[in-house]
């Protein structure tokens, strides 16, 4: 009888043994061969959606409570940069005749601005805010062209000048003043920001995504690139080419944006701060490639203001800065450093 039990002992403790150690080559299997998976969350800020995805490849982050965070924090600079939320601070200051008192955000961007107006000979201008507001794509009006003589004379007699955090207009006090508009760089800062907060958390992998201005934060988790997907104009799905890369901005600036057509014209969203209509120079899109979201956003508007050539040159005098240009012809042209593959995969040489 003795001699049973010892038998069911063993037996048992074989059985237990050889099942932990399946337990245990299992786990480290799965661990092996476990891709790492993603968390992804949408909201509704500036306009558009604003899409956050990130590699959960730290079990000690709570990448939920980061993404959660992440939309408040959209929500904070919607409340900053908005043109049309009434109560932004934007909004305010375009209210405001007297000297105001700026966040440091806000300061902080339009020192930025003030910077690529600079860097881009006036193609990048802030100060077209009323001549913004008279092209109303939704309604497809062309403004009466006194009108935008009256706001072309306002942003020429008028410069912003910031002291101890206080923006104040010195100019000529006859004329109205003009307004700011920062719809050309503040997704760029927004994304910038994101990615601050995301990297102090310690997330190392994902996509910051604002209505197609990507900014991504490293690479994928196996270290390699990222394909990101510049649009075909003027169609919903199709990209025109794809450019693979890490831990860099990505930011079209395109007529298919927001436009409208009269009379056989085509009329869109990126001014010519000299004339006050769109620019007409046979480009459909300028793609901009840069570490800093705020520089790719800033300057894919400006080059696109400032054309191929003059586009180009700036470019290629930038460090680590790269263009992709794609004209009405649907022809492709890329800065120096960038290398075409397979006639649409464009990577950093
Ligand atoms: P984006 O889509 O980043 O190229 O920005 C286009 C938006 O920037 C427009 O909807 C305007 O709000 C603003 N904008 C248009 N033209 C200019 C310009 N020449 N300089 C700066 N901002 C501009
Ligand atoms: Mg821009």
């Amino acid at each position: 009888m003795k001699r049973l039990y010892k038998y069911i002992f063993s037996i048992t403790l074989m059985i237990g043994i050889s099942l932990l150690l399946i337990c245990f080559s299992s786990k480290n299997l799965s661990q092996k061969n476990e891709s790492v998976t993603t968390i992804s969350d949408s909201s509704f800020f500036f306009d558009t959606f604003v899409t956050i995805t990130l590699y959960k490849d730290n079990a000690n982050i709570n990448y939920e409570e980061l993404l959660a965070n992440s939309f408040k924090l959209c929500a904070k600079y919607e409340n900053i940069f908005s043109t049309t939320l009434s109560n932004s601070e934007l909004y305010n200051l375009n209210q405001c005749d007297e000297n105001v008192k700026l966040s440091k955000d806000f300061q902080y961007l339009l020192e930025r601005s003030t910077d690529f107006e600079v860097l881009t000979k006036g193609a990048f201008n802030v100060k077209l805010g009323a001549i913004c507001n008279l092209w109303n794509f939704k309604n497809s009006t062309i403004p009466n062209s006194q009108e935008i003589n009256s706001c072309l004379n306002s942003v020429n007699s008028y410069d912003y000048i910031l002291t101890d955090n206080t923006f104040s207009w010195v100019g000529d006090k006859n004329i109205k003043k003009p307004l700011i508009d920062l719809g050309g760089i503040a997704k760029g800062y927004i994304a910038d920001k994101l990615k601050e907060y995301l990297t102090s958390q310690g997330v190392s992998y994902g996509i910051i995504n604002l209505g197609g201005n990507v900014l991504l934060i490293g690479s994928k988790p196996d270290k390699s690139s990222y394909s990101i997907g510049i649009k075909y104009p003027f169609s919903d799905n199709d990209y025109i080419a794809t450019v693979n890369l890490s831990d860099y901005s990505v930011v079209t600036s395109g007529i298919y944006e927001r436009y409208f057509e009269k009379d056989n014209k085509l009329y869109h969203h990126l001014l010519n701060p000299t004339t006050g209509y769109p620019v007409e120079n046979q480009l459909y899109s300028v793609t901009i490639i840069a570490k800093a979201s705020t520089t790719a956003d800033a300057l894919s508007t400006a080059v696109f203001v400032l054309g191929m050539d003059e586009g180009l040159k700036l470019v290629n005098s930038l460090e680590d800065v790269y263009a992709v240009f794609v004209d009405s012809n649907e022809k492709i042209t890329i800065s120096d450093g960038l290398l075409i593959k397979n006639s649409s995969e464009i990577s950093i040489n």
